[in-house]
This record gives C-alpha cells, sequence and structure tokens, in this order.
C-alpha cells in the first residue's frame, strides 16, 4: 500500500503489530486519530506509555495492580487457603467475572512451551511453590486451559509439589472447555461451572 506521508505509515506499522490488527484496520484507526484533536491523540498516547511505564504487579500473585498487593489479595473477605492458578492476568478477569471464585490467584505468566523457549524458570512456578510452603494455601486448582503446554505445566506443578512434600489439594477445573480453547475465552457460565465442579488432579489421569 502506498501512503501519503511517511508519519501515517510509521503509525500504521506500530499500530498493525498488535494483536488482532491488520493493515487496514490499523490505516482506519490511524485516520481516526488524524481526525480526532491533538489533545485527544496525546491522551491516548500518553495512556499507553504511562500504562506501560508505570504497572505494578502484585507482589503474592503477579496479578496486574496499582498498589504492591493486589486488590484480591488485599481483601480479608477472600477465601486464602484457595488459589487457582492460570496463565495470564485475562485469565483473573474471565474467572471474577464468573462472580463464582472467592479464593485467590496465582498467575504464571505463561506455560511451558519449549518450542517458543519458555521454561519452567521464566514463570512464576518457584514463587507458587513459596507460597505454598508457607502454609496458608490448602488446595490449589489448575486453571491452565486445555493446550498440551497447560497439561506440560500441570504435571510440572504436580510433580515439584510431590518432590517437595508439600500437602496441598491439588484440583482441575473440569473440562467443560474444548481442547486446545484458551479459558479466557471461555463462556462465563461454562467457566463459573468448570470452577465449581473441579476434580482431584491425580483422579483426573489414569496412573
Ligand atoms: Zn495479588
Amino acid at each position: 500500500m502506498k501512503y501519503p506521508s511517511s508519519l501515517v505509515e510509521r503509525a500504521v506499522e506500530q499500530l498493525s503489530s498488535l494483536p488482532g490488527v491488520g493493515r487496514k484496520t490499523a490505516l482506519r484507526l490511524a485516520l481516526y486519530i488524524l481526525a480526532n484533536s491533538k489533545d485527544e491523540a496525546r491522551a491516548l498516547g500518553a495512556s499507553i506509555v504511562n500504562m506501560r511505564e508505570h504497572i505494578v504487579y502484585c507482589q503474592c500473585c503477579h496479578n496486574i495492580s496499582d498498589t504492591e498487593l493486589c486488590a484480591i489479595c488485599a481483601n480479608p473477605s477472600r477465601d486464602a487457603s484457595l488459589v487457582c492458578v492460570v496463565q495470564n492476568v485475562a485469565d483473573v478477569m474471565a474467572i471474577e467475572n464468573t462472580g463464582q471464585y472467592r479464593g485467590l490467584y496465582h498467575v504464571l505468566g505463561g506455560v511451558i512451551s519449549p518450542i517458543d523457549g519458555i521454561g519452567p524458570e521464566s514463570l512464576q512456578i518457584d514463587s507458587l511453590l513459596r507460597r505454598i510452603e508457607e502454609g496458608e494455601v490448602k488446595e490449589i486448582i489448575l486453571a491452565l486451559g486445555t493446550t498440551m503446554e497447560g497439561d506440560t505445566t500441570n504435571f510440572f506443578i504436580h510433580r515439584n509439589l510431590k518432590d517437595l512434600n508439600l500437602d496441598v489439594k491439588v484440583s482441575i477445573i473440569a473440562r467443560g472447555v474444548a481442547i486446545g480453547d484458551e479459558i479466557e475465552y471461555a463462556d462465563e457460565l461454562t467457566l463459573g461451572r468448570s470452577i465449581l465442579s473441579r476434580t482431584n488432579f491425580e483422579d483426573s489421569f489414569a496412573l
């Protein structure tokens, strides 16, 4: 595509690097921004830069937060003996939206994927194990989505808990979610049910 200005071309390039945004959509967005006031463009740019520069991750569960401890971890009416292990922040938001869960979370920041060079050390697995070692957690619910990488990560966590002799119940969300689906896309009703009707992790595979 030929652009009337290299400035527009550069903006389109940046916008189209975002997931789900093709060059056509990127051009539409760029022209929309141009049609609006400079103040609006400044506010848009500043909100993105501010978010990126000043975001804080909860030091307990690694959820996105404005404070050192996120609002969920800091809420005394949440059940601190129950920790739901998820892949990313969008999963926390999806589960919160179900309104069915009153425990805490642990955000791993991804799943083990050797092909993408993601090993256990680049995820928040150590901090999960340390959290369980502290003793307050009585049950963890694995909610990693039903991909092969999710399964690998489930097994890795389970094996480490065994190796460390940690006395914690390990459950897995019921698989109402089709294989390969990421949990953040599961509808709220299905997701809410799959947490409530979770099963013992060891019963979920034949030994
Ligand atoms: Zn937190």
